[in-house]
C-alpha cells in the first residue's frame, strides 16, 4: 500500500506562493491574514500555529484576533465587519467550531466574500455548488489536489464522502463531481455505509470518528484520503484504520503527514490570490 503524503506537494505550493509573495510586495502590497477565533479549541490551536508560522516564512502577516469564549453574537459579527472593510486586511479566516451558542450559520454571513478565504460566505459556497468554485474550504480542496498530485484518476471515478459538513465533506463532494467523478455523500443516517464505500475506488474519511474505516468496507485497490484530525492521549490520529485497511487498499493518505500541511498552504494561497484581486477592484 502507498502512503500519499502531503509534504511534496505543500512544498510546491509553498515555492509557488512565494513568487506570488514577492510580485505583491514588490508592488507595495503586504498580504495579510486575518485568523479569528472565540475561545479555541486544541486542534484549532495546531492549525493556527501552523498557519503563523508557514505565513512567515512566505511574508504573509498572519493576524491573530481572539475573541474571549463567551463573546457574544454581536461581538463576532462586529469583528468581521470591522475586519472586512479594513483596506489592510486580505483574507478572514473564522475558526470553527464557535463554542456556545453562537450561531455558525448566520455568522459566516458577515464575512466579506472578497476576503473569505476559506469559503465559508454563503456566496462563495453557491459558486462553489454552481460547478465556478472561487474560495473553497482548504480541507476540501486539499483533498482534490492530493489525489490530483499522486496521479489518481478523478475522471468517471466512483467516489463516496463520508461526512456531510461545510467545512469538509460537502465541500470535498462538489470538488469532485468537479473532476467528473461519480459522487456518494455518506452521513450519520446513513445505513450500511459499507455498502457505499465497498462500490468506490475513492473514498474520503471526514467523520471525526478514529478507525472508522475499516478493510473490510473497502474494494480492493481502493484510494483513501483520511481527512480526520482526532486528537487522542497518545497523539493525532485520523480516521482510518490503517491496519485493517493496509492489505486492501492501494493508498492511503496518512495522519499525521497527508492533507495538514497541504491545507495550510491553500489556505495562504487563498489569501494571496485575494490580494491580487483587491487589486484590480
Ligand atoms: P463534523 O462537522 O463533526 O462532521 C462530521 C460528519 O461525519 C457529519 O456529516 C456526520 O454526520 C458524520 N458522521 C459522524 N459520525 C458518523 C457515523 N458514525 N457514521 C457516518 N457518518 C458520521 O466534522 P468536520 O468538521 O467535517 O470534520 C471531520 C473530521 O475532519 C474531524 O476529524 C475534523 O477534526 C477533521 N477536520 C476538520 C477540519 C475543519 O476545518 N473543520 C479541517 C480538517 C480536518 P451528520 O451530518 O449526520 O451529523
Amino acid at each position: 500500500m502507498r502512503l500519499l503524503h502531503g509534504k511534496a506537494l505543500a512544498e510546491k505550493l509553498h515555492e509557488r506562493s512565494r513568487e506570488r509573495s514577492a510580485a505583491l510586495r514588490a508592488r507595495g502590497v503586504a498580504p495579510r491574514l486575518a485568523a479569528v477565533s472565540v475561545g479555541i479549541d486544541p486542534a484549532a490551536n495546531t492549525y493556527l500555529q501552523r498557519l503563523a508560522a508557514r505565513g512567515k516564512k512566505l511574508e504573509v502577516a498572519v493576524d491573530e484576533v481572539d475573541l474571549p469564549g463567551d463573546a457574544s453574537e454581536q461581538q463576532l459579527v462586529a469583528t468581521l465587519e470591522r475586519l472586512g472593510a479594513d483596506v489592510r486586511i486580505h483574507g478572514i479566516l473564522l475558526l470553527t467550531p464557535l463554542p456556545g451558542a453562537l450561531d455558525e450559520g448566520h455568522i459566516v454571513d458577515h464575512i466579506v466574500p472578497a476576503k473569505d478565504v476559506e469559503g465559508m460566505n454563503p456566496f462563495n459556497v453557491g459558486l462553489l455548488a454552481d460547478g465556478r468554485p472561487r474560495f473553497v474550504p482548504s480541507t476540501a480542496e486539499a483533498v482534490v489536489e492530493l489525489l490530483k498530485f499522486h496521479g489518481v484518476t478523478l475522471r468517471g471515478a466512483r467516489a463516496a464522502v463520508l461526512g456531510r459538513s461545510t467545512t469538509v465533506g460537502r465541500p470535498a463532494a462538489y470538488l469532485l463531481l468537479k473532476e467528473d467523478a461519480t459522487v456518494t455523500i455518506a452521513h450519520s443516517r446513513t445505513p450500511d455505509i459499507g455498502a457505499i464505500t465497498t462500490e468506490a475506488s475513492i473514498v474520503v474519511a471526514a467523520v471525526g470518528r478514529p478507525g472508522f474505516v475499516k478493510g473490510d468496507m473497502l474494494k480492493p485497490g481502493a484510494t483513501v484520503i483520511d481527512a480526520g484530525i482526532n486528537v487522542m492521549p497518545h497523539g493525532i490520529v485520523g480516521d482510518v484504520d490503517i491496519e485493517s485497511v493496509t492489505s486492501v487498499a492501494a493508498a492511503v493518505s496518512p495522519v499525521p503527514g497527508g492533507l495538514g500541511a497541504v491545507t495550510t498552504e491553500l489556505l495562504l494561497r487563498n489569501v494571496l490570490t485575494a490580494a491580487e484581486r483587491q487589486q484590480h477592484d
